[in-house]
C-alpha cells in the first residue's frame, strides 16, 4: 500500500486512491487468500491530510469508482460527493472484500486513520497503539465511516466523542475492537502467523463467513445509521465553511458564533 511514513501516514487523495487500487488487486487475484495492511513509520495514520488544497489535481488521475458527482459541483455538493467516494464508499468497499483481512496498527491512529482499520475483519495492534476520534474537537461529531457504536458500544462510543480521549489498544481489546495486541518489535510477524492459519482454509468459506457475520450486523441497520451519521457529518461540514465564509463578521446573516476552525476532517 502507499505510504507517508515522513507525514505520518496522512491521507491525501492519492493515497487513498492508490491504497484503493491495492485492494482491487489483491480482491481480484485468486491466489491471494489473506489480505494484511501495513504501513512503515511510528504512527498508522495521523487521519486525513488537512493540508491537502488541491485535490481535484490528483483526483483526475483515477475514475470516479461511486456514480455521484465528478467532485467539480457546486457548494456542499462538492464536498458530500468526494467523501462519499473516498472516505464513506472506499471504507464499505474494502469491507465487502472477500478475503479476510487484517490491520496492523501501531502508534497513533486517529480519525481518518480509523476509516482505514474499522473495514479491516481483525486488527492487531502494539501494546503502545492509541486510537482515537477527535472530530467533535473540531467541531463535527464524528469521522465520515460512523461504526463506533459497533465496535466498541454506545457508552464508550460517547465517551470518546465527547471527550475526544484516546482508546488504549488494551481497553481496544477488552471491549472487542482489536483482536491483538503485541509489543512493536513483533507487528511484523504476528498479522502473517495469523495469515498462515487462515491461509489454507477455503477462500469460498472465507467469503461466505464474512457475509453470514456482516449479514448479521447489517440486519440491526447500520447502514440506515451509517447514512445518517454521514450525513450529519456533511452538515458540519456546511456549518463552518459558511461560519467561515461570514468570519469577519460583515453578514451575521450566516447566524451562530464565526468560527476559525478549518475542518476537513
Ligand atoms: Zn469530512
Amino acid at each position: 500500500m502507499p505510504n507517508r511514513p515522513e507525514t505520518a501516514n496522512a491521507q491525501d487523495t492519492r493515497f487513498l486512491y492508490e491504497l484503493n487500487a491495492a485492494f482491487d488487486r489483491a480482491a481480484h487475484d485468486d491466489d491471494i487468500r489473506v489480505i494484511i495492511l501495513a504501513v512503515n513509520g511510528k504512527h498508522f495514520s495521523s487521519g486525513h491530510d488537512l493540508s491537502e488544497k488541491d485535490w481535484h489535481a490528483a483526483r483526475h488521475d483515477y475514475p470516479t469508482i461511486g456514480s455521484m458527482c465528478g467532485f467539480m459541483c457546486a457548494g456542499a455538493d462538492a464536498q458530500m460527493a468526494r467523501e462519499e467516494e473516498i472516505y464513506l464508499g472506499f471504507s464499505e468497499r474494502w469491507r465487502n472484500i472477500p478475503q479476510p483481512t487484517i490491520a496492523a496498527v501501531q502508534g497513533k491512529c486517529i480519525a481518518g486513520g480509523l476509516v482505514l482499520v474499522w473495514p479491516c475483519d481483525l486488527i492487531i495492534a502494539t501494546a503502545d497503539a492509541r486510537f482515537t476520534d477527535p472530530t467533535v474537537s473540531f467541531g463535527v461529531g464524528g469521522v465520515e465511516f460512523f461504526n463506533h457504536l459497533r465496535e466498541v458500544g454506545v457508552r464508550k462510543a460517547k465517551e470518546i466523542l465527547v471527550t475526544s480521549d484516546a482508546l488504549s489498544a488494551q481497553n481496544a481489546r477488552a471491549l472487542g475492537m482489536v483482536n491483538q495486541t503485541v509489543p512493536r518489535a513483533q507487528l511484523g510477524e504476528a498479522p502473517l502467523v495469523m495469515a498462515r492459519k487462515i491461509a489454507p482454509k477455503s477462500r469460498f468459506a472465507h467469503k461466505l463467513a464474512k457475509k453470514a457475520i456482516q449479514g448479521a450486523q447489517d440486519a440491526r441497520g447500520p447502514d440506515v445509521a451509517t447514512q445518517n451519521a454521514f450525513h450529519l457529518h456533511q452538515l458540519a461540514h456546511a456549518h463552518w465553511l459558511k461560519l467561515i465564509r461570514f468570519s469577519d463578521g460583515s453578514d451575521r446573516s450566516a447566524g451562530g458564533d464565526s468560527h476559525s476552525i478549518e475542518d476537513q476532517t
